[in-house]
């Protein structure tokens, strides 16, 4: 049964029944709170049998529960890692072609890195929005913005057998097989972020069936974002292309 509770910011929390009694991080204060049955619900729930455990198990639920700490310290030495080996791999690789980046190619060079904050930051908006139905928990965007910059680091990382074919590193029947290879371990290395980097509102890795369907809508909301600014800029690329045809024509 999943039912609502307020926190003592005031914000409204839903959580399920055998989230009762456990510690909850609220999504808005960030604190930790004791779901517990709001009082007009618990007055018309039946009264629960206490469950019977051995005493050395009703000791430790006796026991109040920490406050769940949230994982932001282990995400951002996650992001720090995968960045570190996606600019480390390419400076390698690339080592000859540098003196011609760095001189002439130096929007490049910053457009980069910019780049992978900012695609970071509005992943990490439909990652959100894929944990919020999934899980029904609110991730704060500073968890969500380092899951979705780790991920991005090991995706743009597993691509690098791609650019190292127009440099003729490789041949693209290599380049091909090595880049099958590599985003198949991306992909994996990205499910396994979900499932266990991604925690839920006890503080508990998400699990892999819900990491693989939080990667899936994720997806599918970029997709549909895609889709729509392809529409949009459809639409107003016809109706510019119009507004301009009498102009440009010499007639
Ligand atoms: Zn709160």
């Amino acid at each position: 049964m999943t039912f609502k509770f307020h926190c003592t910011c005031g914000q409204k929390v839903s959580a399920t029944d055998d989230m009762i009694g456990t510690t909850a991080i609220c999504p808005r204060c960030r604190s930790g709170i004791v779901v517990q049955l709001p009082p007009e619900l618990a007055a018309t729930a039946a009264p629960a049998a206490p469950p019977k455990l051995p005493p050395q198990l009703a000791r430790v639920r006796a026991v109040p529960m920490a406050v769940v700490s949230r994982p932001v310290g282990l995400l951002a030495l996650a992001a720090a890692v995968a960045l570190v080996l996606l600019i480390g791999t390419a400076a390698f690789l690339f080592r000859a072609h540098l003196h011609e980046l760095v001189p002439y190619n130096l929007p490049v060079l910053i457009g980069l890195p910019i780049g992978l904050a900012v695609g970071s930051a509005i992943l990490a908006i439909f990652l959100r929005l894929a944990v919020r139905i999934v899980v029904r928990f609110d991730l704060s965007f500073l968890e969500a913005w380092l899951v979705a910059l780790m991920i991005s680091a090991v995706n743009a990382l597993s691509v690098i057998p791609a650019a190292l074919v127009p440099f003729h590193m490789l041949s693209p029947e290599q380049g091909g097989k090595l880049l099958v290879l590599t985003a198949s371990g991306g992909l994996l290395i990205t499910i396994v972020t979900y499932s266990f980097l991604i925690r839920n509102a006890l503080g508990r890795p998400i699990g892999i069936g819900r990491g693989i369907l939080t990667y899936l809508l994720q997806i599918v909301f970029i997709v549909v974002l895609a889709g729509i600014i392809g529409a949009i800029g459809t639409l107003v690329g016809t109706f510019f292309l119009h507004r301009l045809k009498p102009l440009g024509s010499p007639n």
